[in-house]
């Protein structure tokens, strides 16, 4: 729209009339032709001037001419010379009267205007004399040049005053009415269409009358050195008779008659709209060739109008139209096609500026290397990784950092094989300053500008591999002493086993005594400490062949290729290397060992038949005391009832199958106190009696033991009661479990129990060992206040084997010691623990506490604790456990027996006073 807009503008404004000349003027050229024509033009040529006397000249000549001319048979002639100012008067009369001779309407003059003045804007009007005009038609002979400065078109009549005054052709043409609108000169008539004689020919009546006859004549000058040529379009000048010629021509042949406005607007706008969308559509070179044909066919028809139709039509504006439609069209589409080439671009500079960071700022080292391993470009990671000292690496080999990529086995020639399916390989690489590290390739073939090139993507792998090692280490190796762990020693076994079958070979399995009650009473932290410290003390005991690993919390294990002799050996130098303390927190602790052996090929060919064998002898040597035990395949199902116990504890707490036992506990110096202490035995169908040994520990590992501790309570205050109903009372010693120590809610467990049986708390004493207030002691000490505040009383249990440290007893809310049986045993024919059972009897003496020593096995004993100053006695001497309803029994006997005892002494006395 915008493009029509314009070429109308342009039409309108007359800036187009060029163009629509031009248009004109090639139609016309294209069209010019000969017409039959009934005008003779009688040329004032270079020859008549030659011939002829000087000029001007005698208008005389022009009386003959005119005389010649008529008498020929001319129907007309037309002098177009000026005749405006008075000759000769003789001339002028010889004129005058052939002009009266030739009658009405025969002879025309011309007249036109003229400026007043040189350089004047007003115009006068040049006629022929009076004497002159008085006998000729008078015709006007103005000519008007166009803004082109070309005349291509004639007034036909003067407008204004001098109205009448009718143009030459007009005349010539019989026009009597002629129209304001100028004449539009037909230049596609040919000016050779006019018959021409020479006027000296004329004059001296040198041409044939037929020439003339019926004719209208003009005779004007055609030599050029008179001055009357007329600028024309298509024939530069024509004299101005000829144009008179050719206006007249082309009146007859029918007047042209300009188009005008309207139509040009109407069809301008037809078809710009018309090809609007046709336009959008074609691609440009269609575009163009339909433009260029529509401009065409426009002149043609153009042409076609004139000739045909007489019909002026400017088609210049609607070529332009047409034109400008398209050209816009071709620059939209143009811009669209730059914006999207220029955003192309863009995008293409960006990708580019993309791969240039990536490779610029990329880790891996990208190289470009020659088909002759020489380095040609490298980003910066590279040189990074390659090179640490200076220099380039351009033009160097990659042999040089990668010698695997041109080694002489694997030369440049071979990266064939290196290239396949853009693999990767781990290699060594080399920096330039002697570094080896572990790297990965990638290779892949390129070409640029014909050239082959290989690129290399390096990976520094150093960082994967550290962590691939200490992943590996972690998978198996135990964090805390860095030893190895079960699988490695699964696997190490295997292993080992597979490339000697024939060796021998043993698994120790090596589990730590006491750990657990470390654990529980001074906290992981300290149980960790230990360990390390153990697992030190074995790694150092090992030799070296042998392979140490920590299976488990407490459990270790030692695989090694050696006869029995040597294995036996380490075994007992493991169990001795744990003698000394171990300290942590300032605490010196101790830990045993029990050590299961099994062998190789003996007791199993496989890793796991191994440590399951090498686990059971560990076990039995746990439960027998031995410092080892070497698998015996009769030992075997003692696991298997540690298994079934396990499964079997909670149905015999639901179907009551524990029981509980006590055991008398008297006092030394033969006071009538009685006291028991409740051990609970489990009375199983299948298995018979178990021990608590056996059990305590599976109930401690399954969390049952709280539930355990509530249902001895209830069952020895309820014992209690019914013992109090029969007769007096014993007091009553009840084994708990460190853990309740822990339990903050356990005093209340405890009130509700004694509030239930209604039982003097005195009555009661709870033993505990004295690791109950390792761990955590600010809460042990505060169970154990709110158990002292309700009158219950305290014990310490097995009192010598643990910390035994009396500076703490001091602070704790304690009643009693109980030595541990292992002091008592033997001190009938061992004096080596005197000292110390002495010194705890006078240490808990002074800090206000009573003693009792247990495992009191003969009277002897009984006696030397007397002498001790022990307060209280228990053991297999004075009574096994008893079930309860023994227990009154078994009193009355021991009173009895104090009784022959007391009077024996005072026997013996006497007999000694005797003597
Ligand atoms: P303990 O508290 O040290 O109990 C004394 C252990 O020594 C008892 O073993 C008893 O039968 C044994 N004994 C007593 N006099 C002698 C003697 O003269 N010579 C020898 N060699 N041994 C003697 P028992 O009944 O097998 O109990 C073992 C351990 O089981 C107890 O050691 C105690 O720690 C635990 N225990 C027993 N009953 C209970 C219970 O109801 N609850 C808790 N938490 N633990 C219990
Ligand atoms: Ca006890
Ligand atoms: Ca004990």
């Amino acid at each position: 729209m915008a493009a029509l807009a314009l070429a109308l503008l342009l039409y309108l404004s007359s800036l187009l009339l060029p163009l629509d000349y031009a248009l004109r003027d090639a139609g016309a050229w294209l069209t010019t032709a000969t017409i039959d024509s009934d005008i003779v033009i009688v040329e004032i040529d270079a020859r008549s001037l030659a011939e002829l006397s000087s000029w001007p000249w005698p208008r005389g000549y022009h009386a003959q001419a005119i005389d010649r001319l008529l008498s020929a048979g001319a129907k007309r002639v037309f002098v177009d010379i000026d005749f405006s100012s008075v000759s000769h008067p003789a001339e002028d009369a010889k004129l005058e009267s052939a002009l009266r001779r030739a009658g009405p309407r025969k002879a025309i003059l011309p007249a036109f205007h003229r400026p007043a003045s040189s350089g004047s804007r007003e115009l006068l009007l040049s006629r022929p004399i009076e004497r002159l005009r008085r006998f000729a038609e008078l015709a006007s002979v103005n000519v008007w040049p166009g803004p082109d400065g070309l005349v291509r078109e004639l007034p036909m009549r003067e407008p204004g005053g001098q109205a009448g005054l009718r143009a030459a052709a007009a005349v010539l043409n019989d026009w009597r009415h002629p129209p304001l609108a100028p004449l539009l000169i037909d230049f596609s008539i040919s000016p050779e269409s006019f018959v021409r004689l020479s006027y000296a020919d004329v004059l001296a009546g040198r041409f044939p009358p037929v020439a003339v006859d019926g004719k209208q004549v003009i005779v004007g000058a055609t030599a050029v050195e008179l001055g009357d040529m007329v600028p024309v379009p298509l024939y530069r000048t024509l004299p101005g008779a000829v144009l008179q010629a050719l206006a007249s021509a082309s009146i007859k042949r029918g007047p042209l008659a300009a188009a005008g406005v309207g139509p040009v607007l109407t069809v301008c706008l037809l078809l710009g709209i018309a090809l609007t969308p046709v336009f959008r559509k074609l691609p440009w070179r269609w575009g163009s060739a339909t433009t260029l044909l529509i401009s065409v066919l426009t002149m043609a028809v153009c042409v076609y109008l004139v000739q045909v139709h007489r019909l002026v039509f400017d088609g210049a504006a609607v070529i332009l139209a047409v034109s400008l439609t398209y050209l816009f069209h071709l620059l939209a589409r143009l811009d669209q096609q730059s914006m999207r080439l220029w955003w192309q671009r863009l995008e293409l500079r960006k990708k580019e500026e993309l791969i240039t960071n990536i490779v610029g700022n990329s880790l891996d080292a990208i190289l470009t290397i020659n088909m002759d391993g020489s380095i040609e470009s490298m980003n910066p990671a590279a040189e990074q990784m390659f090179r640490r000292t200076s220099g380039s690496l351009i033009g160097r080999s990659i042999g040089n950092f990668i010698p695997h990529m041109v080694s002489e086995k694997n030369g440049a020639a071979s990266w064939n094989e290196m290239l396949l399916h853009g693999q990767v390989h781990e290699l060594t690489a080399n920096s330039d300053n002697g570094d080896t590290f572990p790297v990965d390739l990638a290779m892949s073939r390129i070409e640029v500008e014909g050239t082959q090139l290989i690129t290399a993507i390096v990976r520094d792998i150093s960082v994967r591999k550290e962590q691939e090692t200490q992943l590996r280490y972690k998978a198996t190796h135990d964090s805390l002493t860095d030893l190895a762990n079960r699988d490695f020693l699964v696997s190490h076994i295997s292993e080992c086993t597979t490339n000697a079958p024939n060796a021998n070979a043993a698994l120790l399995m090596l589990d730590l005594v006491q750990l657990k009650e470390i654990n529980d009473t001074l906290g992981h932290d300290v149980g960790d400490l230990i360990i390390k410290q153990i697992a030190r003390r074995f790694a150092s005991t090992i030799p070296e062949h042998a392979t140490l690993a920590r299976i488990g919390g407490d459990e270790f294990a030692v695989f090694l290729q050696a006869d029995k002799y040597t294995v036996l050996e380490l075994a007992r130098c493991l169990q001795s290397s744990l003698q000394q303390p171990f300290y942590a927190k300032g605490i010196a602790l101790r830990a045993g060992v029990s050590i299961g052996l099994a062998y190789y090929p003996e007791h199993g060919h496989s890793s796991q038949l191994l440590l399951q064998h090498a686990d059971v002898a560990m076990y039995m040597a746990k439960r027998s005391g031995a410092p080892y035990q070497i698998y015996d395949p009769a030992l075997d199902h003692h696991t298997v009832r540690r298994l079934q116990l396990a499964g079997k504890l909670r149905s015999a707490i639901d179907e009551n199958r524990l029981v509980m036992y006590y055991q008398p506990t008297v006092r030394v110096d033969g006071t009538d106190v009685l006291s028991v202490e409740a051990l609970m035995r489990w009375e199983d169908p299948e298995f018979g009696l178990i021990m608590p040994d056996e059990f305590m520990e599976l109930a401690e590992k399954s969390d049952l033991i709280g539930e355990l501790t509530d249902w001895t309570l209830d069952r020895c205050l309820a014992q209690y009661v019914s013992w109090n109903s029969e007769t007096r009372e014993p007091a009553i010693a009840i084994n708990v479990s460190a853990r309740i120590m822990q339990d903050s809610a356990f005093s209340e467990r405890l009130i509700r129990f004694l509030d239930k049986y209604d039982v003097d708390p005195r009555a009661i004493t709870l033993e505990i060992t004295e690791n109950a207030f390792m761990s955590d002691p600010r809460r042990a000490l505060e169970t154990a206040a709110k158990i002292n505040q309700l009158g219950v009383r305290l014990a310490i249990d097995d009192f010598g084997i643990g910390y035994s440290s009396f500076a703490y007893l001091k602070n704790l809310p304690i009643h009693k010691l109980k030595i541990d049986k292992s002091f008592i045993i033997g001190m009938d024919h061992d004096t080596t623990n005197d000292f110390i059972v002495e010194a705890i009897i006078t240490l808990a003496h002074g800090l206000g506490l009573e003693v009792v020593a247990e495992g009191v096995e003969s009277e002897s004993v009984y006696q030397h604790l007397k002498r001790m100053r022990c307060d209280q006695a228990q053991g297999f001497w004075i009574s096994r456990p008893l079930r309860p309803e023994y227990i009154i029994a078994w009193w009355r006997k021991w009173q009895k027996r104090q009784r022959t005892l007391a009077v024996r002494a005072v026997d013996n006395i006497r007999a000694g006073s005797a003597r």
